[in-house]
């Protein structure tokens, strides 16, 4: 499949061509129901992603907002390779597989602070580690 397919959806056509049938711009692929925007939180999978994003949740009781956090799989076809920390929207299509029901459409963005938040985040695992480790050895020392 060379030509590009129009999706009939407000997003602009990838630059690149791809081979792959669950396009869906050069595939069969079609994209229908809902669509959400969010953040790629792992692109460790072949062809798939894990997107995440925080809406809102009111709680009655408490007359207050609750933030909800969703995690969706979407499948990532090989013209738009979406990478860890970008900004994506997704379409709903076909469930590609038990638990892959979504297609990437677009990259919105670049999330810049991204990176940096995960360097905190890699950090502050280290130092609990060393802190895991302090405990262990006074609790051998203790025991000595
Ligand atoms: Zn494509």
């Amino acid at each position: 499949m060379s030509r590009t397919r129009n999706v009939g959806l407000e997003t602009k056509n990838p630059e690149n061509v791809c081979k792959d049938k669950n396009c869906p711009f050069h595939g069969q692929l079609k994209v229908r129901g809902k669509q959400f925007t969010g953040r790629i939180v792992s692109d460790k999978m072949q062809k798939s992603v894990i997107v995440e994003w925080v809406g809102l949740k009111y709680i009655p009781k408490y007359e207050r907002y609750k933030k909800v956090r969703t995690k969706l799989k979407a499948h990532n076809p090989t013209c738009i390779n979406a990478k860890e920390g970008d900004l994506v929207r997704i379409g709903e299509c076909r469930p590609l597989s038990k638990t892959k029901n979504f297609v990437i459409m677009n990259v919105v963005g670049k999330l810049e602070k991204y990176a940096l938040e995960k360097e905190a985040k890699e950090a502050g695992k280290k130092r609990e580690k060393v802190k895991e480790e302090q405990k262990t050895l006074t609790k051998t020392e203790e025991k000595e």
